[in-house]
């Protein structure tokens, strides 16, 4: 029986903060992770993006935090630019929605670092980015680390092989003696574990299955259709949600050509990535795209593999993905930071078993629409008759 959130030990104004947010009971790694979180004791958490791990340390640091303190209770530490904003966004939404006025700031490399510099005049509670930077503003005594309670390590086998381990640990000596460590990462390996052990106190380590999320603010809906009217479906689709920005998936890499020249003949916005792309058209495109010259991204699933793209307000599948990771990690490439985002899947009907299984897998509602005159709405049941007509017509 899958528990509550009130009955992991969270504060009321913490759960009813979730429950605007869409999130209502815990996921695996959270009902795991946020007793022992709580509780003050080291851990090892084995868990991907996908399931929730961000509030699994997030709601204990919440929860252990003294808002009246002008102190840095918090550090996490994550590899990459986009994961810390993405962190630092949930911590804003959340902040917001639970009334708890935490703050935070974000401190990455490769930024001016006088913003930096302002925003930690602001006195955040919790301080997330790459540990070079971090640690630069540590021993330049801008940033005050004595009185961090928590250090998360977010995506610890990653931060571990990029070297930035020497900076993690000078982080982590300069913090409270009794400090809790919190490291996540994708695996545990034995070389996680061995590091780990330097850095921790009888670490509790927590492995969870692969079940993901999806992100609750993301809306799904299908369409069937025969092959051959796919495109002429999907030009329909983006005339009536006239997007801000798309992507548009496609399972064959070798097609991503094709289809991109297809839609550009009619007149849309659009650029093609796929995984033998030359790096720079690849730059290029992605540029585009980012600074909204382009409407449209056509893209496979390897070359969309980590995409730091903000804004993304749909995707459409114009082929529905062979398995529910990429089902995953194609609809997250939007309703990023707290917004909304709509996925729309053209099928034709041997595809529907996998709509079906998606349902399943993550729990969702996948509905079926139809469109009619520019307008979408739900499908309904052609009595035959109509079903013959319709048919005549076009
Ligand atoms: P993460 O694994 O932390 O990257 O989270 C992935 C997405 O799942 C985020 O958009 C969260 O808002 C969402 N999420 C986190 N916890 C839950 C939950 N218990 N139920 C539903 N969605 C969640």
């Amino acid at each position: 029986m899958e528990k509550l959130f009130n009955e992991l030990g969270l504060k009321e104004n913490l759960i009813e903060g979730l429950i605007k947010q869409g999130i209502e009971s815990p996921t695996e790694i959270q009902e795991k992770a946020i007793p022992i979180g709580l509780a003050g004791l080291d851990i090892i958490g084995e868990s991907e993006t996908g399931t929730g791990k961000t509030l699994a340390y997030l709601l204990p640091i919440f929860q252990k935090i003294d808002v009246t303190s002008k102190d840095i209770q918090a550090i996490i530490l994550a590899p990459t630019h986009e994961l810390a904003m993405q962190i630092h966004k949930q911590i804003e939404l959340l902040s917001a929605n639970s009334g708890s006025n935490v703050k935070s700031t974000s401190i990455i490399g490769n930024v001016n670092i006088k913003r930096q510099l302002e925003s930690l005049k602001e006195k955040p509670h919790i301080v997330v980015g790459s540990a070079g930077r971090i640690l630069e503003l540590i021993t330049m005594k801008k940033l005050k680390s004595h009185f961090v309670k928590t250090i998360v390590i977010d995506e610890g086998d990653r931060m571990i092989d990029e070297d930035n381990i020497e900076g993690v640990k000078s982080i982590i000596k300069t913090t409270l003696r009794d400090r809790q460590i919190m490291i996540f990462s994708a695996t545990i390996s034995l070389k996680v574990v061995e590091i780990a052990k330097t850095l921790m106190k009888d670490p509790e380590i927590i492995k969870v299955g692969d079940k993901s999320v999806v992100n609750p603010n993301i809306e799904h809906i299908y369409f069937v259709v025969e092959q051959r009217d796919k495109l002429t479906l999907l030009r329909k689709l983006i005339s009536a949600t006239n997007p801000e920005k798309a992507i548009i998936f496609i399972n064959k890499s070798d097609e991503v050509e094709i289809t991109t020249s297809k839609l550009s003949y009619h007149g849309l916005k659009v650029e093609g990535i796929h995984g033998s792309s030359d790096k720079e058209n690849r730059k290029k495109a992605l540029e585009d795209f980012n600074e909204g010259k382009i409407q449209l991204l056509v893209a496979s699933d390897l070359a969309a593999r980590g995409l730091d793209i903000a804004g993304v307000t749909h995707i459409f599948n114009l082929d529905i993905p062979e398995n529910s990771k990429d089902y995953l990690h194609r609809v997250g490439r939007t309703a990023r930071m707290g917004r909304r985002g709509l996925a729309l899947s053209i099928a034709v009907e041997r595809e529907l078993d996998l709509i079906k299984s998606y349902e399943k897998d993550f729990n969702i509602e996948i509905l079926q629409m139809d469109i009619a005159r520019g307008m979408i709405s739900p499908h309904r049941e052609m009595p035959q008759f109509e079903k013959r007509r319709a048919k005549k017509e076009k």
